[in-house]
């Protein structure tokens, strides 16, 4: 019961690489014109060539919240709309509360919960609008959260602290919208192949690879064909939250 996104506008965050590029591959090939948002421009650029329709560059960091608005502003400018918001912008910085550089706090805070809450607070307008009319009178708000985002773990106060609130500000909002048909999803993906813990401080790395070591990792196809079946669904059908880990990984 699968519907394609044809005649409708998606924006991704975090869409240079990972879970966000693959996931503007999906939504293009679901019929979607995409507006891809990151600071690398060149890489932003370098997926727009290769997407089967229509594609809009942003270059923004997410973290300044004029820019993440005008990143939202210039997609429907140049669309006419916006049906799909999938706020992926993410950093993973993990290790020990004792002794941490604050500094990697305030990137997790700044890009993982204030990022995504710019992205949405700029967004719902739009959103709205779309899920009041044609074509599909539905609209979809995808928060990327991780497994982080459902369970803690020792080594990962502050990453859990950011998920945690991503989960909680996604169902807080959901209700707040979904009578209007906005539907507001969480994505809780487990270990992933992307670019993602290589931001850590070496030792935090070592200690990162030997967890998973042996762990077959998701790619980021899996996480954007999950995607592209939350957003894909009929209007009466909302998948609220989707937990979704390689099958190796236990915990
Ligand atoms: P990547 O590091 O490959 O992608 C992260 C993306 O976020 C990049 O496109 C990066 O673009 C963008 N980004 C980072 N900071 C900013 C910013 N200030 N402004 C705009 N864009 C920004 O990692 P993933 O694809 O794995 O991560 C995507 C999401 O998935 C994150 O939210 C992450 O927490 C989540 N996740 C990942 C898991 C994994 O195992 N990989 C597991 C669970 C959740 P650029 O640097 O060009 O700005």
């Amino acid at each position: 019961m699968s519907e394609r996104l044809d005649e409708t506008v998606a924006l991704v965050t975090g869409a240079s690489s990972g879970i966000g590029a693959a996931t503007a591959r999906e939504l293009a090939g679901l019929g979607a014109r995409v507006a891809l948002v990151a600071r690398r421009g060149d890489r932003l650029a370098a997926l727009a060539e290769e997407l089967p329709g229509e594609a809009l560059v942003i270059e923004a960091d997410v973290t300044d919240e004029a820019a993440a608005r005008a990143a939202v502003a210039q997609a429907v400018e140049r669309f006419g709309r916006l049906d799909t918001v999938i706020a992926n912008a993410g950093v993973m910085l993990l290790g020990p509360v004792e002794g941490a550089p604050v500094e990697e706090w305030q990137r997790m805070v700044n890009v993982n919960l204030l990022g995504l809450l710019y992205t949405a607070h700029a967004a719902l307008p739009h959103l709205l609008e779309a899920a009041s009319g044609p074509p599909r009178e539905v609209a979809d708000l995808v928060l990327i959260s991780s497994v982080a985002g459902r369970v803690t773990r020792n080594g990962s106060a502050v990453y859990n602290l950011t998920k945690h609130g991503v989960g909680a500000f996604g169902d807080a909002l959901r209700q707040e919208v979904t009578g209007r048909h906005v539907r507001v999803s969480v994505m809780e993906p487990g270990a992933t192949d992307t670019e993602l813990p290589g931001h850590n401080r070496p030792e935090v790395l070592k200690n990162l690879q030997g967890r998973f070591s042996g762990v077959e990792r998701l790619l980021a196809e899996d996480i954007a064909d999950a995607i592209g079946y939350v957003v894909t669904r009929p209007r009466r059908v909302a998948v609220n939250e989707v937990l979704i880990r390689p099958t190796e990984q236990e915990g």
